[in-house]
């Protein structure tokens, strides 16, 4: 099935992949992203080789490494730098004649009128393809249409502090790879950045708390269950910055304590709300979830970049092997759907046991 068009609403590491995925059977995406590049959810995702090779084909998986570097070819456990892996497939899919991406285009409404499916922008634009995929994250606009019953992704019940730091120059060599450590209600996990010469330079942090339920609601970030946007630095008031610093010294360990103290100092962490969200469908008609639309889980699976390259694959192979659309995607569902479930309930279990 290749002369079908493809919108893909949300253009992060999920939208991106399934562009570059599809582009390897010859279907075109037009990708819509409400931002102008400056995206960002998380600070380090691992890159698997193998698993990304299977899924780009060759030459756009050498295009992809050849701008992260040897680490990415070598499937390490060293994460790189959230940026540096958007950027990557990002550049590589503007390359891509299958792909166009269009920035500043915030979708509204989604819907599908006899067998095409639709997308309205906030400015009125319409766009009409034959299949559109969801791939606009934890508060998605198309779920909206796909699920009409359940729309929205539960808070978690905790934040992640998200910042990145240096690695002070003394403990370079020492570093071996991701660390997590507890506290009381509260975990840490470091995440070493691999940069595209091997260096280690810099990590990236999450630290994961769940005493800040109440600020979250006060300062309308989170409503009733549901997380309605991530807070501006300045959103949080000082004397939590403060406490925050206060805490880091008592709890967590060199070498990564003064890093995080200095990244909380200069305002450079920002407080994501956690959302959960385990799918009871993905499709509807010729409209079809991936990512974290379909399956916002918690950043402590270590997963969600992983998850969205599954699902870019298997929709890719369903569209392969169906000639009729609906076919394939009714076997998209069946294929992923439990699978979905199971990691962000997983996600959910080890959340609770930890925080
Ligand atoms: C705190 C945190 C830490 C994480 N850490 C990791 C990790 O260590 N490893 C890992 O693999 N994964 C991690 N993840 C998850 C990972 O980033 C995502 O699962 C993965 O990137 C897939 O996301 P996505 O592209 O589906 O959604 P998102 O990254 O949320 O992207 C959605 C995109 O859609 C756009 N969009 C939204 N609404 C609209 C609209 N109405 N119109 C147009 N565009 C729209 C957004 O601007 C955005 O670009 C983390 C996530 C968080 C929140």
């Amino acid at each position: 099935m290749k002369n079908i068009v493809t919108l893909i609403i949300g253009g992060s590491l999920g939208g991106l992949t399934t562009a570059l995925v599809l582009s390897r059977i010859g279907i075109s995406s037009t990708i819509l992203e409400r931002t102008t590049g400056r995206t960002q959810r998380g600070v380090a995702i691992r890159v698997a080789g193998a698993p990304l090779h299977n899924a780009v084909g060759k030459s756009t998986y050498k295009a992809i490494t050849d701008i992260l570097g040897e680490a990415a070819v070598r499937q390490g456990t060293l994460p790189h730098s959230w940026w540096d892996v958007y950027q990557a497939l990002r550049t590589v899919a503007l390359e891509d004649a299958n792909i166009q991406i269009v920035e500043g285009a915030k979708i509204v409404e989604v819907g599908q009128d006899g067998n095409r499916p639709w997308a309205m922008s906030e400015s009125g634009e319409r766009w009409v393809a034959d299949i559109l995929v969801g791939a606009d994250g934890y508060r998605s606009v198309v779920r909206r249409f796909v699920s009409a019953d359940q729309q929205h992704a539960n808070y978690a019940g905790y934040i992640a502090w998200l910042g990145q730091a240096e690695i002070p120059s003394k403990y370079k060599g020492r570093i071996r790879g991701v660390d997590f450590f507890s506290g009381n209600r509260e975990l840490l996990a470091v995440y070493p950045l691999i940069e595209k010469n091997m260096e280690l330079n810099h990590f990236g942090f999450g630290w994961f708390d769940s005493k800040h339920n109440g600020l979250m609601r006060e300062i309308g970030v989170v409503n009733k269950d549901h997380v309605l946007h991530t807070p501006r630095t300045e959103a949080i008031p000082d004397s939590i910055y403060e406490s925050l610093i206060k805490q880091a010294k008592r709890v967590w360990d060199e070498p990564w304590r003064s890093g995080v103290i200095n990244a909380i100092e200069k305002r450079k962490i920002i407080a994501t709300p956690i959302s959960e969200y385990v799918p009871n469908r993905v499709v509807r008609e010729n409209i079809v979830l991936i990512g974290d639309a379909a399956h916002a889980q918690s950043p402590m699976t270590g997963a969600g970049f992983e998850e969205a390259t599954l699902d870019a694959v298997a929709l890719t192979n369903v569209l392969e092997k169906h000639q009729d659309i609906t076919q394939a995607l009714e076997q998209y569902e069946l294929l992923r759907l439990a699978s979905m479930r199971r990691r962000v309930e997983g996600g959910q279990s080890f959340g609770r046991a930890m925080l």
